[in-house]
């Protein structure tokens, strides 16, 4: 890890050329790697030696931006994969069995809801939900014997919900399970899991990170410092014999153990990881999010500060706001700034939304969210569509919410473009 600051590491971080070497990190367009002799291949399946085998497991290019990752988050090590959601289900498989359960937030993106009520569960694996309404005792409840980890979004995808990192690590390290956040929204540049508490991170690159809508990728990151050794965990302290009996913490170390594991076993079984071209695409998005971030957070505040101030418009739900009821925590857990997301609704209901997203010149309808173009997207008319209307209400999604994401044009712009929307609505 080095000990530059946040914006140098975007920049910095990762490869390192020697003398003489390309400056930019070169694409390692290869899936196999070369060897001498039988004997040194035959170490590297027993990982008695480290180095690249086949890039389904491991590829020098991909490396790289894991160590980048790794660094801006202040982890011990990353796992790059195919997509978010990839890295969310190895995030989950890689220290949980059928007969277990696991504790989420219900405040989650609505993928991984998916992922967890119906997929993981036809696997075997329970998922026990939470929510801040509920009391700490209602909360302890949920966990017994089989329990396996708690897991929650730092910035929720779309209801913007701020996750109390802090108070959630106290309760699972009480009941010794790890606390796993997902970091999409605000980046490691606006929130800091590992420092108040989370053990493992876990990245839809998708979003912010590549932050120009090129490639899917997901992302884990190791905190290094939760004990695997607790006795809860024979998976990583217990010989695996589908690599010659290695036992995970005693050949990388407790801090290393959990994210040597997923790549050497899950990633190797599974054969989701990210390519290297989409790893090279990658980092060049992560060389400017320090500076993207920084401006989707500017212009999405004034944004909605316009949009709170319009007779038009019913709410707008944006944590940057002093008089949204989540603003203290965001001001805790994401001093910087939250995210280029905003949730507004606008009077008229869907018809209203309709004809104001209909309107817009600068604003594209996409299916996609925290890229460098101000895009929107009406949950009611599209991802939430079979619902009625009662339905939508229930689910605290308005027929007329809009959900906005505000991306790095001129401020001003992207106003002209809503007001005349606006007009139109
Ligand atoms: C998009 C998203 C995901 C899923 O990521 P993909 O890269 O689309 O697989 C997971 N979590 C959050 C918060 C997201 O926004």
């Amino acid at each position: 890890m080095s000990e530059y600051r946040i914006e140098t590491k975007c920049v910095q971080s990762g490869y390192k050329p020697e003398n003489g070497e390309p400056r930019t990190l070169p694409i390692y367009q290869s899936t196999t790697y070369k060897y001498d002799n039988t004997d040194e291949v035959g170490e590297l399946f027993d990982l008695k030696k480290s180095g690249h085998m086949y890039t389904r497991i491991s590829n020098p290019t991909v490396a790289e931006v894991e160590k980048k990752i790794a660094d801006l988050e202040g982890g011990t090590g990353a796992l790059l994969t195919s997509s978010g959601m990839s890295a969310i289900l190895v995030a989950v498989l890689n220290i949980t069995s059928a007969g277990q359960n696991i504790i989420s937030m219900t405040s989650v993106y609505g993928g991984t809801v998916n992922l967890f009520s119906v997929t993981l569960k036809r696997l075997g694996i329970e998922v026990r939900y939470v929510n801040d309404s509920m009391s700490d005792e209602e909360v302890e409840a949920l966990f017994d014997e089989n329990t396996r980890l708690f897991y929650g979004e730092t910035l929720a995808n779309p209801g913007l919900d701020v996750f109390d990192i802090e108070k959630y690590a106290e309760i699972a390290h009480r009941h010794g399970v790890p606390l796993i956040v997902d970091n999409t929204f605000p980046t490691p540049i606006n929130c800091r899991p590992f420092e108040w508490g989370a053990d493992i991170v876990v990245h839809s690159t998708t979003k912010y990170m590549d932050g120009h809508a090129t490639v899917i990728g997901g992302c884990i990151v190791d905190g290094g410092k939760f004990d695997w050794t607790n006795g809860k965990y024979p998976e990583l302290t217990e010989p695996d014999e589908s690599y010659h009996g290695v036992k995970y913490v005693s050949h990388f170390g407790n801090g290393l153990a959990y994210i040597n594991k997923a790549q050497c076993q899950l990633i190797r079984d599974f054969g989701m990881p990210l390519t290297p071209m989409s790893a090279f695409i990658l980092n060049l998005g992560l060389e400017s999010l320090h500076l993207r971030v920084e401006r989707h957070c500017s212009n999405a505040l004034k944004v909605a500060q316009f949009l709170s101030e319009q007779e038009k418009v019913e709410s707008v739900s944006y944590p940057g706001l002093e008089s949204d009821p989540r603003h203290s925590l965001a001001e805790k857990y994401m001093p910087k700034g939250t995210s280029g997301v905003i949730s507004f609704s606008i009077k008229g209901g869907r018809d209203a939304a309709v004809r104001f997203m209909d309107s817009l010149k600068l604003a594209a309808i996409v299916v996609h969210v925290a890229d460098a173009r101000t895009s929107v997207l009406n949950p009611a008319g599209t991802t939430h569509r079979q619902l009625t209307d009662e339905q939508l209400a229930a689910a605290g999604i308005p027929a007329g919410l809009i959900r906005l994401s505000v991306g790095i044009e001129n401020v001003d712009d992207i106003i002209d473009d809503i007001k005349q929307a606006l007009q139109n609505a």
